[in-house]
């Protein structure tokens, strides 16, 4: 079994914020984090019967769309989903070569692929589904938060955020020091309710939700510029993704 880092004060806990409200679920994310991770540290990435009748293979963010409410509430919300770099990680604590492990000056989980005996525990202690194992090469694989791009000063400032965040085209995805309450990320957070994905298991994942703000009738929208009254739309989309990752 693997043990965590002791937690330190103002410790911090890099991660990733994304918006529900604004993701088209357009998978620009999901297509270049397996194109920066297929070429960079974590890869190749492996793909499984890529142009056949069940194609499959390593992603570490995946979309997943859901419709919510009825007739003209009706709508379709884009949940991406990857790592959530949890503070208490079942994940690493359950590794029994130290493959998995949390890294103590950012909070970043990442797997050592020379330790990794391919035994899976992980991916049972993991409740997100965020573990990816990889058939091909018989370890287990995940979002490294991009550790090879966020610290590489060959490349310019700008560009030393994660690939998903750096292609969004509608900038849904936020990264930064969630262990810092005035970053940009935790001003966000506080702003706009920020949820914890099923906070109740204990895990304590680092990022955080933006729930889907409530829209306006479309008559209405079209001739006010009223900003729409916040309901609990958000938070009971986020308690029925909650209820569906229970299964
Ligand atoms: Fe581990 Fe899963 Fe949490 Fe990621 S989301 S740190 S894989 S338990
Ligand atoms: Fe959503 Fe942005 Fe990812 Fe597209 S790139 S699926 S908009 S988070």
């Amino acid at each position: 079994m693997t043990s965590l880092p002791e937690p330190q004060p103002g410790q911090k806990k890099l991660g990733l914020v994304i918006d529900l409200d604004i993701c088209v679920g357009c998978h620009a994310c999901a297509v270049n984090c397996k194109e920066w991770n297929t070429g960079g540290a974590a890869g190749p990435l492996s793909d499984l019967d890529p142009y056949g009748a069940a194609p499959d293979g390593v992603w570490f963010n995946r979309i997943h769309a859901f419709e919510t409410g009825e007739g003209a509430e009706g709508r379709t919300v884009y949940f991406p989903k990857s790592c959530l770099h949890c503070e208490e990680p079942a994940c690493v604590t359950v590794c029994p070569t130290g493959a998995s492990f949390k890294r103590a000056e950012d909070g970043i989980v990442l797997v050592d692929e020379e330790l990794c005996i391919g035994c899976k525990l992980c991916a049972w202690a993991c409740p997100y589904g965020a573990r990816e194992f990889d058939e091909q090469v018989g370890v287990m694989r995940k979002c490294t938060l991009c550790v090879d791009r966020i610290y590489n000063e060959a490349l310019d400032a700008v560009e030393r955020v994660p690939a998903c965040v750096s292609t969004c085209p509608v900038s849904a995805r936020h990264f930064g020091d969630l262990g810092d309450p005035d970053s940009a990320v935790s001003r966000l957070v506080a702003e706009r309710g920020g949820k914890a994905l099923l906070p109740e298991l204990g895990y304590r994942p680092v990022n955080r939700y933006l729930p889907p703000r409530p829209r306006a009738p479309a008559a209405a929208s079209a001739c006010s510029s009223e900003a729409p009254a916040e309901t609990g739309v958000g938070s009971r989309l986020l308690r029925w993704v909650d209820q569906l990752l229970s299964r």
